[in-house]
């Protein structure tokens, strides 16, 4: 059963039976879109469009504050408990100095083609800031809403990673940054680990390898006779050596070595130290944990083996989550979509996003569809009827309460 309510004085009780589309300045969303598409803000260079959106925020009543990392959060009073909405402000590299909208008026924006159109995520953006101007505008009741525009997302959340959570409060965020189709809400996000492995053998004189301990002996015969868990395990779990080098101690080291580097030393000793970086994926914690003890386990028996040693490390990259479909706030988006007439759809993400951060901070993060599509190409577009309908989406959501 819908745990959530609609809140009294809200468009969608509207006596009239009005639709909410109507409401919706399309002209005045798509001016909006394409003013912050057109200015560029590859991860890192987020300053000017931080300067625009806090102007468009603070003239629509928010109270605008950008903590130390540059991350803006934006406030407007509202009835009962917060709802955040959280979108990014970076971009990936655009490919070009200038980025030029093209909007033939045929329902899709895109680029000239020289560079990325950056939809990704500013179709977000464009959909909130539409969304307060009609709650504004029509006097809507609704739940205070907080709006977190992050940097950076585009390099593993850095943003996210050092925004200020002091100056949240909600518990209960929507991201809409994703290129499925529109009604699409992803239910999980898996657990990422990183791992280093240094192996370290004996050296010797090529001419008598009998007196070494090979590396690259310890390597194969992890994967290949210890059975190192590689490749897919089992549909929620994946494990990947992504580097890995060998050679001589003194000459390569964990740090980076290049091809040119590795193949200009001498090649009459048995190489003493192997590096090997990779690592797991999995929707379930335990999985991860025991992959990553097996991948420990196999370096571990093949060092043995020849008489070397290895050092095993791990670091979290990010934790995952899994929202069960019969989850209240996964219902509530349900009935938002089904309201639209969308056929919703489930999708469990191979990848992360500031959803995986704002968990660990005890925030109900979802992350649903947005309105591009090809993003992170200069293929990118975005479909207008889809932004429509996120903007009316979020004016729906901000009318739910707990
Ligand atoms: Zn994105």
């Amino acid at each position: 059963m819908l745990k959530y309510r609609l809140m009294n004085n809200s468009l969608n009780n509207n006596q009239k039976g009005e639709s909410i589309m109507e409401h919706i300045n399309k002209k005045r969303l798509i001016e909006t879109f394409k003013e912050l598409a057109s200015i560029p803000s590859p991860s890192g260079q987020e300053e000017k469009i931080a300067q625009v959106l806090t102007e468009k925020l603070e003239k629509l009543d928010l109270v605008v504050q950008k903590d130390a990392y540059g991350n803006l959060v934006a406030k407007l009073d509202g009835e009962g408990e917060s709802i955040m909405l959280c979108a990014h402000m970076d971009t990936v590299a655009v490919g070009g100095d200038v980025i030029n909208v093209v909007d033939e008026d045929k329902g899709e924006i895109k680029s000239d083609g020289t560079t990325i159109l950056g939809a990704d995520n500013k179709d977000s953006i464009a959909a909130i800031i539409e969304m307060l101007a009609v709650i504004k505008g029509n006097n809507l009741t609704h739940r205070p809403v907080e709006i977190v525009l992050t940097r950076e997302e585009e390099i593993i959340s850095k943003g996210a990673k050092n925004l200020d959570f002091s100056l949240v409060s909600g518990k209960e965020c929507i991201i809409s940054d994703q290129a499925e189709s529109y009604g699409t809400i992803t239910l999980s996000a898996p657990y990422n680990y990183k791992f280093n492995i240094i192996i370290s053998g004996k050296r010797c004189h090529s001419k008598e390898p009998e007196k070494g301990v090979d590396v690259i002996k310890i390597l194969a015969r992890a994967i290949e006779v210890e059975n190192m868990p590689l490749g897919r395990i089992d549909d929620n779990t994946t494990s990947n050596i992504a580097y890995q080098y060998s050679g001589l101690s003194g000459e390569v080291n964990g740090e980076g070595v290049t091809v040119a580097d590795i193949i200009s030393k001498g090649r009459n000793s048995i190489p003493d130290l192997g590096v090997v970086h990779g690592e797991v994926r999995s929707l379930e914690k335990s999985s991860l944990e025991s992959i990553l003890k097996a991948i420990e386990n196999a370096f571990a028996n093949a060092a043995d083996y020849f008489g070397g040693k290895i050092n095993f490390t791990v670091e979290k990259l990010a934790d995952g989550y899994v929202y069960n479909k019969s989850d209240p706030f996964v219902l509530m988006i349900v009935s938002i979509f089904k309201e639209q007439g969308i056929e919703v759809k489930f999708f469990h993400s191979i990848g992360g996003s500031d959803a995986n951060l704002l968990m660990e901070y005890g925030i109900r993060a979802i992350v649903i569809s947005s309105a591009h599509r090809n993003n992170h190409q200069k293929s990118e577009y975005l479909i207008v009827d889809d932004l429509v309908k996120l903007a009316d989406f979020y004016i729906k959501l901000v009318q739910f309460s707990p």
